[in-house]
């Protein structure tokens, strides 16, 4: 009987991260699989597909009666994820609400066949507290809107010259460490 090979992502016991800790994440794990920059999300849906061993299926759609609204939920299934997003919105929003769901897979967030973002419940307004039923109503979903920021905006970073072991002169080297030119470096 074949041993399971263990996942290279952390599925046990979650804990939130930070804003920093989340960068630090997306940097290493990006590093992982070989992802380079500027980021292409449908590239990291295929690489983190690889490295999880399971499929990540990409499924544009729309709301009947609903056009141009925003939505992107993940559906987990027992061999790999549906991500299922709009199909009618512009397409860097599209790329954002793909991050953000790529983000619930690479940390771990379905639980229990939890189905996280979509919420098909009518809303009752009258009920609603004061940030539920938003995005930032949970940790999780606080995870994957800060990933999302992360992500986009790696898609418009270049590569980072390695700084140190570029042939810059001295006065290039300095500009480009105090404009963050070691940003990207890793530093384990
Ligand atoms: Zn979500």
């Amino acid at each position: 009987m074949p041993t399971a090979t263990p996942s290279p992502i952390d599925f046990g016991p979650l804990n939130p991260m930070s804003d920093a800790a989340l960068w630090t994440f997306w940097r290493a794990l990006l590093e992982d699989l070989g992802v380079s920059l500027p980021l292409n999300p449908w590239i990291l849906s295929q690489r983190l597909a690889d490295y999880i061993g399971k499929d990540i299926d990409l499924e544009e759609c729309s709301i009947p009666g609903a056009p141009g609204v925003g939505f992107g939920a993940l559906i987990p299934f027992p061999d790999g994820y549906l991500i299922a997003y709009a199909s009618d919105v512009s397409p860097s929003y599209k790329a954002y609400i793909v991050c953000h769901e790529l983000t619930h897979i690479a940390r771990g967030h379905p639980r229990n066949k939890e189905m996280l973002c979509g919420n098909f419940d009518e809303i009752n307004r009258e009920a609603l507290q004061p940030g539920s039923g938003r995005y930032f109503s949970t940790w999780k979903e606080w995870e994957a809107e800060t990933s999302a920021a992360i992500l986009v905006e790696l898609m418009h970073r270049r590569p980072l010259t390695d700084v140190e072991g570029s042939d810059l002169s001295e006065s290039e080297r300095l500009y480009a460490r105090a404009i963050g030119g070691r940003a990207w470096r890793r530093s384990r």
